[in-house]
């Protein structure tokens, strides 16, 4: 009688486990359109975000970034963002480039992200450097 029980409770468990292993997984793949690994995915658009800037007239933000002894990451970033634009139209042209800024000026960070997602990115690149004052440091 004890082996009995033993018998059906070892019975249930092993249809649980069997039911849990056939059904708890989706048997839908996952990669639909839209997720990088869908092998239907392509990078249509990408955002080329140029960290910080200066204050634009008549006011608004200034994040000049980190500062180095010739140079500011404000320019630096922006110089970046205009060579990897020229790169990715010459060897990617079928890929549109949005750029958030393309001069001196600051842009918000919350007019950063309405360009991203009115043009719809797919990828977003924001370009930053910082600076050390220890000049040993490698
Ligand atoms: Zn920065």
């Amino acid at each position: 009688m004890k082996n009995k029980t033993l018998k059906r409770l070892i019975c249930g468990l092993a249809a649980c486990v069997v039911s849990l292993a056939l059904f708890s997984f989706k048997t839908v793949s996952p990669n639909g359109p839209g997720n990088p690994a869908d092998s239907s995915f392509r990078i249509k658009t990408i955002i080329v975000d140029a960290g910080h800037g200066d204050r634009a007239p008549g006011g608004g933000r200034f994040s000049p970034g980190a500062g180095g002894s010739y140079s500011f990451e404000r320019n630096v970033t922006l110089a970046i963002a205009k060579k990897l634009q020229e790169q990715i139209e010459k060897e990617m042209p079928d890929i549109k480039i949005v750029m958030t800024r393309t001069t001196n000026y600051d842009v918000p960070f919350k007019t950063r992200a309405d360009i991203a997602n009115s043009n719809h990115g797919d990828l977003f690149i924001s370009i930053h450097c910082n600076s050390l004052p220890n000049r040993s440091i490698r």
